[in-house]
């Protein structure tokens, strides 16, 4: 694997590759990897001849500074992974090479998408992760882009990104299932701070989310939510949002034929979670 830590000579070296008949995918991450990151890079190594990973921990989709400054970092690790995993390249850049001097931020028009969930209980976020994204992709040229479902909003915000930029007439987004603990809790680089008596309650989040699924046929919308949030504080959760909507706009959906999505972000101790489910 080669690392690259300047901008530059990566985007020349990618260039010089997909000219000479290539197949480039691109898999984002802030690092301290996990079977979910690396399921998005075994996908791209099957998918093309080249993948690149991308290391950043973006500090303007942090709305908190605390969750910044902890954020885990393990770059050894991480490198071992990515080996193991079959990947080409791995892209290592400081702030300086993302935000160059000078950098003015743009601002990326989402809509509605942006005021609710995270992007209401993380004011500022989902600029931030477009920020970065039409950054890295200004300079990773790839044809597809490895994104996980865990993170089902940020999925809709960067197709979203992707149209308005016009790259999607050039890039494929790719959309990879959650992958759990055995238990069930979604893996995620934040489940390290969770002491051992968080960590047992933290399934709570996933078993909301299936009971949800279960009930979804019979019972209300308004009653699934407002029992899962009954049962995430009965867990010692604080919820920020339980939601059921269409898995294609995020939007409320027209109908039960619609393909619906449950997604909950739960605060239990210092840590908060996000995780979602498909219904139907
Ligand atoms: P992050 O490092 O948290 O920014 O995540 C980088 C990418 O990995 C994003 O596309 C995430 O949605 C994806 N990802 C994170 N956790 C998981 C998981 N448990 N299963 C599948 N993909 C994941």
């Amino acid at each position: 694997m080669i690392v690259f830590k300047p901008a530059r000579p990566l985007s020349m070296h990618l260039t010089k590759e997909i000219n000479s008949g290539k197949k480039a995918g691109f898999v984002p991450t802030m690092g301290a990897l996990h079977e979910g990151h690396i399921s998005l890079i075994r996908a791209s190594v099957q998918l093309n001849d080249l993948t690149i990973c991308s290391i950043f921990i973006n500090p303007t989709q942090f709305n908190n500074n605390d969750d910044f400054q902890n954020y885990p970092v393990t770059i050894a690790q991480d490198i071992e992974k990515l080996e193991a995993a079959g990947c080409d390249i791995l892209f290592l850049p400081p702030v300086q090479e993302i935000y160059r001097d000078g950098f003015k931020a743009k601002h990326y028009e989402l809509g509605l998408i942006e005021q609710k969930m995270e992007g209401e209980h993380r004011p500022g976020h989902f600029q931030g992760v477009c920020q970065v994204v039409d950054r890295l992709l200004d300079i990773v040229h790839a044809s597809q882009l490895f994104l996980g479902q865990k993170d089902f909003q940020q999925c809709i915000v960067i197709r979203k990104l992707l149209e308005l930029t016009g790259r999607n007439e050039t890039l494929e987004m790719v959309m990879m299932p959650t992958i759990r603990e055995n238990d069930g809790l979604a893996m995620s680089s934040r489940n390290v701070r969770l002491n051992e008596k968080e960590r047992v309650l933290s399934t709570a989040i996933f078993h909301a989310l299936s009971h949800i699924k279960q009930g979804f046929a019979t019972i209300s919308p308004e009653a699934l939510k407002q029992a899962a949030k009954i049962y995430l504080e009965s867990k010692g959760f604080a919820p920020d949002y339980v939601e059921i909507l269409s898995a294609k706009t995020l939007e409320t959906p027209g109908n039960n034929n619609e393909q619906q999505v449950a997604l909950i972000a739960a605060t239990v101790g210092t840590t908060r979670l996000i995780d979602n489910m498909v219904l139907n």
